[in-house]
């Protein structure tokens, strides 16, 4: 997959200037100390001169690219139906999808449905969530949220954006996730990983994760919403961290008005990729791939329970 990953140099980017070429770096592109020191837009970003038209373009470029880069990307979090996944995403804030995912089999045998989460003894739902880190904060919130769901919602959970936010523990990404993944209906996921990765493509100038949604949501038809938020966050965990992005071995790197901001090189940036695109751990990709299909059914299987 690394292979695949390596900028395809050449390509015209955004008329912009090839990657790290001089006309880029000399600019203030994003990422460099000017672009960084005077708050100037980044390029391609909304105000930065690009057309509307032309981001659009981009941004649906990069999204196939992703596409092509992650067919496996799908929601990491384990989960039946859409209490095990609002539950889930409560949880893991703070904290990763695999811790969660460690606790979950038994929190829902134990805790099946709201109803039980309800009433749960606070002893033993804090010693189950305990992993997963702030757990009696948590521990209050799924009370809480199981109470909300017998009370307001006959133990259902809500599909509407607008009622889901009013539970306990619950913003607009826990909804997005929920509504995205459990009930098929397009939802777009601002996490760290997502905004960081919006502003370094130049799709949003904004740190506030509903103005990222709805800057984001212009440059896409909603079908390609849920899918792209995967995708987005995969790429962010495995190729453009947060501190050392992996420009010389990323996919998208001709469409990225950020090029440049980390490692260039593309052997050197090859090693900073993680998970199954790290070097020697190809092995990962099977799992993922299974997890993928999985993940497919799952979320078929609760959409047709959904009302
Ligand atoms: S790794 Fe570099 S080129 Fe790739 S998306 Fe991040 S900033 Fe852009």
């Amino acid at each position: 997959m690394a292979t695949s990953s390596t900028p395809r140099r050449g390509t015209v980017r955004n008329g912009a200037g090839a990657p790290g070429s001089p006309t880029t770096a000399g600019t203030g592109a994003p990422g460099s100390p000017t672009a960084a020191g005077t708050g100037a837009p980044e390029a391609g970003a909304p105000g930065s001169g690009e057309s509307t038209l032309a981001r659009k373009r981009r941004a649906r470029r990069i999204n196939r690219a992703l596409a092509e880069q992650y067919p496996y990307a799908h929601a990491e979090l384990d989960f039946r139906n859409p209490f095990e996944l609002l539950v889930a995403t409560v949880l893991s804030a703070q904290t990763t999808d695999v811790t969660v995912n460690l606790i979950t089999p038994l929190l829902f045998a134990r805790y099946p449905d709201a109803r039980a989460m309800a009433e749960a003894d606070t002893a033993e739902l804090e010693a189950i969530i305990k992993p997963t880190g702030f757990f009696r904060a948590k521990t209050k919130n799924l009370l809480a949220l199981g109470n909300r769901l017998v009370d307001e919602f006959d133990g259902v959970v809500p599909g509407r954006l607008e009622d889901l936010v009013t539970l306990p523990g619950v913003g607009r990404k826990t909804a997005n996730v929920v509504l995205g993944n459990a009930f098929g209906i397009p939802g777009i996921t601002v996490d760290t990983h997502f905004g960081r990765l919006a502003r370094r493509f130049g799709w949003t100038e904004s740190d506030d994760p509903v103005r990222i949604e709805s800057d984001v949501a212009e440059l896409f038809e909603p079908r390609d919403w849920t899918m792209l938020s995967h995708r987005v966050v995969f790429h962010g965990r495995r190729v453009c961290h947060s501190r050392k992005p992996a420009c010389g071995a990323c996919a998208v790197a001709n469409w990225c008005p950020s090029f440049g901001l980390g490692e260039t090189d593309p052997a050197k940036a090859a090693k900073l990729l993680k998970y199954e695109l790290a070097p020697g751990n190809e092995a990962l990709l099977g799992r993922l791939l299974a997890e993928t299909h999985r993940a497919a059914e799952i979320r078929m299987e609760s959409q047709r329970r959904v009302p």
